[in-house]
């Protein structure tokens, strides 16, 4: 596990649930919004042993456990640590990007993760102009991942998805777990976001919940 950064305590990043979040290193895709690019060049590493350790002494404080990234499925011992997790009687909840349908598969066939929040970056026809892989490589995890009782897709507004992207979208997941997140300038791309205004009106046009947006 190429493990480098740990949040103790999170009351956001698990729906209903108090978690601690692992963030993995690595990631597949370049989106153009990335705010975890820093994530890839740190030199920083925490053992699995420690966070373990940590989880073990947590017990009675924490229901969950979010692991987000970068990529987690690029992580080789990542089935492991998941296994050692559930032994200490934690939830999981998997941040993805979908690139991995066949370990997604086996995480779910073993119970192994409770909740997974896949990113769908855009159409098909646009997707790798956003994140530099094609939708070929996610498509399969959609109905993977489907198979859960909680799941949600979300997708970034960055100013290149447009309203015909999103319907697009919305044909291939046909679902209602499917959230907008309002897009945010990074250091490494100042694109100006759609008003948080149009935004609103977009996913009450749609009937999608947006989020990142007071
Ligand atoms: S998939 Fe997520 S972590 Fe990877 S580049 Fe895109 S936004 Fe960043």
């Amino acid at each position: 596990m190429n493990i480098c950064e740990l949040i103790r305590t999170s009351f956001i990043d698990y729906p209903h649930n108090i978690c601690a979040v692992v963030f993995t290193k690595d990631c597949n895709m370049n989106c153009r919004y990335c705010h975890n690019k820093a994530l890839t060049s740190t030199n920083k590493k925490i053992e699995v042993a420690e966070i373990l350790k940590f989880l073990e002494k947590r017990k009675k404080l924490l229901d969950g456990i979010t692991i987000t990234g970068g990529e987690p499925t690029l992580c080789k011992g990542l089935y492991e640590f998941c296994k050692n997790i559930k032994s200490l009687g934690y939830k999981i909840k998997l941040d993805t990007n979908g690139s991995n349908p066949q370990l997604l598969s086996r995480l779910l066939k073993d119970k192994l993760v409770d909740y997974v929040a896949m990113d769908i970056k855009s159409s098909p026809e646009n997707y790798n102009e956003i994140c530099g892989l094609s939708f070929d490589c996610i498509k399969n995890s959609i109905d993977i991942i489907k198979r859960l009782d909680n799941y949600e897709f979300r997708t970034t507004l960055y100013p290149k998805v447009t309203k015909d992207d999103i319907i697009e979208i919305m044909k291939i997941i046909k679902t209602d777990s499917y959230f907008i997140q309002q897009y945010r300038e990074t250091e490494f791309d100042d694109t100006k976001p759609y008003s948080d205004n149009y935004v609103k009106e977009l996913c009450n046009e749609l009937k999608i919940a947006y989020r990142g947006i007071n």
